[in-house]
Formats: structure tokens, C-alpha cells, sequence
């Protein structure tokens, strides 16, 4: 069956269309400046890329487009042949905790939250709302980036702030990334042929986040109420003293908002190091000799290995340690990093191991405490696997 895995922006939609159960990537595509001046598509199939400007004044054309376009590419003969539509969510609040089918109730209630991801949530909604126009009578689930994470205790959810907030206004740390982790746990837990591993997992892209899980359960994770908390990251400070905002604010004059921004855009490797966000460039410039740049991989690099330091001890002692996405998958130097910042748990890098790319493979020394290993992350394909189960269901 054919599964659409789609990831919805406020004016762009990226879709991964993959024949399940053989899990096959058939195409995938990027349609962006939707409702824009300039839009445009990209469609990947068949080791082939075609790129097509075309006005596309709201998400409703985009999913027309590229239905069509299926169509034209001899990819499907008919619509029907798309037999679920997976929809990534960033924020499900604290009432979803696992993928559901989606429904006008459903958006009802995802419309109610949606300050708690006012960036994110209503582009996805505005993609949901499009494909139930143009496939309605296709199978669509909504795939929650927080909901891997509700299985978290009060003891590790709550902020110790005014309880109130809590109660009236839902702040809690949710954590994101968890359709990520979710992959990981099942990826490393499959190969372990064990289902009560505790895992630490990274995913370090330009987002990043760390994950402590437990039997398939997560204990705790890094990012927070939004993913601005946790681990530094290719833009975003990760967690600060929240004083320093309304300091910076006497001195500047900049508002809440545009210091928010400041922390979320202009922080993190981009901040420190003044060079780039992308973790490529500023290995780069440290190996020329940039002071800053060499300054920013170091902070990287400790404040992922205190994360780790922290959750093995919350985990009562890791089985495994797992690292993803672009540069958890990609880049040795940081790899090696973070894990020389870990040798007092024992952890133990070798280089020969770890000289890898992309792909599934133990990096830590055979005399290692905890076994490290690279676990390419597939987000599109856990969504796809989601919607599957339930389209199974349903029918
Ligand atoms: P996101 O999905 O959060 O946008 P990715 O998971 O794609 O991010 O990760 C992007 C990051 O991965 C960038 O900082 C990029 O520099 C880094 N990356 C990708 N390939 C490499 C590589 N070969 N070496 C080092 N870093 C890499």
C-alpha cells in the first residue's frame, strides 16, 4: 500500500511517498513559498528531480499539484491508490498521546491549543485541512512530536514555577523530537531483540534534543515546553538563565518576542561561534584556527555529554547510548567529542569504528562501559508505519 508522510509549514509542504510494508521510498518533494510570490515544487523520483514554478495561492492547489503531478509521473493511475496520509504535528499538548486518525474533532482540538505552538500548528493544520478536501476518503492520522513523550512523570514534567501556570495556562515540559526518539527506541530495541532496554538517545541535527527511555517508556527528555530548551543547537541557546532576558532587554530595548527570537535564530553554534549554524561550516573554521568556532563545538559538545551524564544517572545506569540525525549520523569529530566528555561513565570511542557515515553501526570501544552506536533516524517512515497500522485497522 502507498503512504503518503507529509510535513506541513505555514507556506510549505514536504512529502515522502513510500510503499509500505516494504517501507520503499517511491518519491519525495519539497512544494514551498505556498501562498507566496515565487512558489515553486521539487518532486524526487526516480533518481530524477524536476523543479516547476507554479502559482499555488494556498495549500489546497499545492496538494493538487502534487496528486497531479503523481498522476503525470506515472507514480499512481488513480487517487485511490494513496491509501493513508500520515501528518507530522509538532505540538499535541497534553491531550495526545499517540497518533490518532484524523478527524474534524480532531482539529477542533488542536485548533483549541494552538498558542502552545503558534509557529508550528497552524501550517500543519492548514496541510490537514487540504488533503481532507482533495483525498476524502483516504485514511489521515496526525503524528505527534510530543506525544513519544507523555509517558513522562509529574516529577520530571513539571517546572518548578507558580503551580498556576501549570493549571491555567498548561506549561509543562512536553518535549519534541519524539517521532525521532520513537524510531530510535524501536530501531536499537529490535536489534537488541529486547523490549526493556534504557536507552539514551540524541538526536543532533540543527535541532537536537536528548532522550532517556526506559522499557519503550520515556523518563525524560531535553527540549521542554517548546523546543527552545535543552541541549545547544545549531540557532537556539538551549537552556539559559531566563534573568538574562529582561537584562538584555534594559540594555537593548528589544522586546520579549524579539529576544525570543534572538535565542531561537541567532543563538547556539551561529551564536557563539559567528560563523554558521551548520555544524559542517563550523568544523571547518575550527580546523583553520577560529578561536570562536573552535569555543562553540566545545560548548556543543559538553552540554550534550552533561545531558547524557545526567539521564544515565536518572536511568540508574544506560544500557545503550544512540546517536542521530545530521550530525549524531554524519560527524565524526563531534561524535568523538561528546564521547570523550562522557569517559567518567566508562565510554570508550574507537576511531576506527567511528570512521562512518549515515549508517547503522556500533562506534564505542569493545571495552566501553556502554555500547555507542550511530542509528540513522527516519521520521517520514515512522509516520508511514503509524498510518499503516491504523488504516489496517480501520478497514
Ligand atoms: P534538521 O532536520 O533539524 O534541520 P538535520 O538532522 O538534517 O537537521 O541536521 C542538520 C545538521 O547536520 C547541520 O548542522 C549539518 O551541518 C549537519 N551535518 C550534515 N552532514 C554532516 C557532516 N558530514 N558532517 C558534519 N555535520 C553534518
Amino acid at each position: 500500500m502507498k503512504i503518503l508522510s507529509v510535513n506541513a509549514g505555514s507556506s510549505s509542504l514536504k512529502f515522502t511517498l513510500i510503499e509500505m510494508p516494504e517501507k520503499v521510498t517511491i518519491a519525495s518533494g519539497l512544494f514551498e513559498k505556498i501562498g507566496i510570490e515565487g512558489s515553486f515544487y521539487t518532486i524526487k523520483y526516480n533518481g530524477e528531480k524536476i523543479t516547476k514554478e507554479v502559482p499555488m495561492e494556498d495549500h489546497s492547489v499545492a496538494v493538487q499539484k502534487l496528486m497531479d503531478e503523481l498522476i503525470e509521473l506515472n507514480i499512481i493511475s488513480s487517487f485511490d491508490e494513496i491509501e493513508g496520509v500520515g501528518h507530522r504535528l509538532v505540538h499535541g499538548g497534553p491531550d495526545f498521546t499517540k497518533t490518532v486518525i484524523l478527524t474534524d474533532e480532531v482539529i477542533e482540538k488542536l485548533t483549541e491549543n494552538i498558542d502552545l505552538a503558534p509557529l508550528h500548528n497552524p501550517g500543519s493544520i492548514t496541510g490537514m485541512k487540504a488533503f481532507m478536501k482533495v483525498l476524502p476518503n483516504v485514511v489521515q492520522t496526525v503524528v505527534f512530536d510530543t506525544a513519544f513523550h507523555s509517558t513522562m512523570k509529574e516529577t520530571e514534567y513539571l517546572y518548578p514555577v507558580p503551580y498556576e501556570w501549570y493549571e491555567k495556562y498548561k506549561v509543562r515540559k512536553y518535549g519534541f523530537h519524539g517521532t525521532s526518539h520513537r524510531f530510535i527506541n524501536k530501531t536499537i530495541s529490535e536489534y537488541f531483540e529486547r523490549n526493556d532496554l534504557k536507552i539514551i538517545s540524541c538526536h543532533i541535527g540543527n535541532g537536537g534534543s536528548v532522550t532517556a527511555i526506559d522499557s519503550g517508556k520515556v523518563v525524560d527528555t531535553s527540549m521542554g515546553f517548546t523546543p527552545l530548551a535543552g541541549i545547544m543547537m545549531g540557532t537556539r541557546s538551549g537552556d539559559i538563565d531566563p534573568s538574562i532576558l529582561e537584562y538584555v532587554s534594559k540594555k537593548t530595548g528589544e522586546s520579549l518576542s524579539e529576544l525570543t527570537n534572538d535565542l531561537n535564530k541567532k543563538s547556539g553554534l551561529l551564536g557563539v561561534s559567528g560563523v554558521s549554524s551548520d555544524s559542517r561550516d563550523v568544523e571547518t573554521a575550527a580546523e583553520e584556527g577560529n578561536e570562536r568556532a573552535i569555543l562553540a563545538q566545545e560548548i556543543y559538545a559538553r552540554k550534550i555529554a552533561n545531558y547524557i551524564a545526567m539521564y544515565n544517572n536518572l536511568l540508574n545506569g544506560a544500557d545503550v547510548i544512540c546517536l542521530t540525525a545530521g550530525v549524531g549520523e554524519n560527524s565524526k569529530k563531534m561524535r568523538k567529542m561528546i564521547i570523550e566528555h562522557i569517559a567518567s561513565l566508562g565510554v570508550k570511542i574507537d576511531d576506527a569504528r567511528n570512521d562512518c557515515r549515515g549508517e547503522f553501526r556500533l562506534i564505542s570501544a569493545e571495552n566501553s562501559k556502554i555500547p555507542v552506536y550511530v542509528v540513522p533516524t527516519n521520521e517520514e517512515l515512522m509516520i508511514a508505519i503509524d498510518t499503516m497500522e491504523l488504516a489496517q485497522k480501520k478497514n
